[in-house]
């Protein structure tokens, strides 16, 4: 009997990544094309679906797929689009699954963004196994959430719940890509550990090496490397980003008063110099009703997360 097969596709930036991904977890085949270079959406898919059915070719003998589930930036699930994705070379509404039907027309495919994707994955393949309740924060250029609540994805009405990163946390603070200022990703996310870094610089005095590194050569690796190495400046910055993402998440529980909180992407890698600042802030500033009862987790997808959490769509979608 043939094994059953998702095809898990992760919309990036600047490369198209996929797998095909069995209910098991077992990663059967992968392949991926550049994104960037496609600024006409249908000579996009033409070449993806091309890819993809190339690869599915070399194990067709043994699997049977069964259907496609799609990460992406400002993706609606309800509608299967994607909706002025800033990073992404396509303008305006793009009505992806749609247009993707014409390549797989006899299988279901489903659409979501990144981070919703992700959380799916996690309760599919990952620490969330189990768990009814719970949040994944994916902390990577930006900062993204999804929620899950009964078991159940939060959608929202129009399909764009659990921005999380735009939250704001410092009233007229940061300026943020979305126009307005002091979201938490200007503080959380690769890029607000960078500009707190400069931040810590202002206002400590303490020697660094990150005192001669210029700024458009600075990066969030680079800072964890260096408090890793024990330096002051650079562990003055993982706290106060901890401190801000403890605060938000105190909040967070009191809303949706959740399980576990999971932590996925760089920035999660620098664990404790993350997650301590984080959990400490994060118990301080809680309700009486909620403390010591909230895990705060590292993700277990790590390697192709985007893709398992793609991929993860197309069972949530057949179990219910
Ligand atoms: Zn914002």
């Amino acid at each position: 009997m043939k094994t059953e097969v998702a095809l898990g596709i992760d919309v990036g930036g600047t490369f198209t990544k996929f797998g095909f991904v069995d209910r098991n977890a077992n990663y059967l085949a992968e392949g991926f094309i550049e994104t960037a270079k496609h600024e006409d959406i249908h000579s996009y898919l033409r070449e993806l679906c091309k890819t993809t059915h190339e690869v599915l070719a070399t194990i067709e003998d043994s699997v049977k797929l069964v259907g496609i589930g799609i990460g992406a930036p400002d993706g609606n699930f309800y509608k299967g689009t994607i909706e002025y994705a800033p990073n992404l070379p396509w303008h305006g509404i793009i009505p992806f699954t749609d247009m993707m039907e014409e390549y797989y027309p006899d299988l279901p495919i489903y659409l979501t963004n990144d981070a919703n994707a992700a959380a799916i994955g996690e309760m599919i393949y990952g620490g969330a196994k189990g768990m009814k309740d719970f949040l994944v924060v994916t902390l990577g250029t930006g900062l993204g959430s999804g929620f899950v609540a009964h078991g159940k994805l939060i959608y929202g009405h129009d399909g764009f719940a659990g921005e999380l990163g735009h939250v704001i946390v410092s009233p007229d603070g940061r300026q943020c890509s979305c126009g307005r200022k002091g979201c938490l990703e200007t503080y959380v996310s690769a890029t607000g550990v960078k500009r707190s870094a400069y931040k810590m610089m202002a206002k400590y005095t303490s020697p660094s090496p990150l005192r001669d590194i210029p700024f458009n050569e600075m990066d969030a690796k680079i800072i964890s490397e260096a408090a890793l190495a024990g330096d002051e400046l650079a562990r003055a910055t993982f706290t106060y980003t901890g401190e801000m993402l403890g605060k938000a998440l105190a909040n967070v529980v009191a809303i949706t008063s959740p399980e576990a909180i999971f932590l996925m992407g760089g920035l999660a890698k620098a664990g404790d110099l993350l997650f301590k600042p984080t959990r400490e802030t994060m118990e301080k500033n809680m309700m009486k009703l909620f403390k010591s009862k909230v895990k705060l987790l590292p993700s277990q997808l790590d390697k192709n997360a985007a893709i398992y959490g793609a991929a993860a769509l197309v069972w949530e979608e057949r179990i219910n």
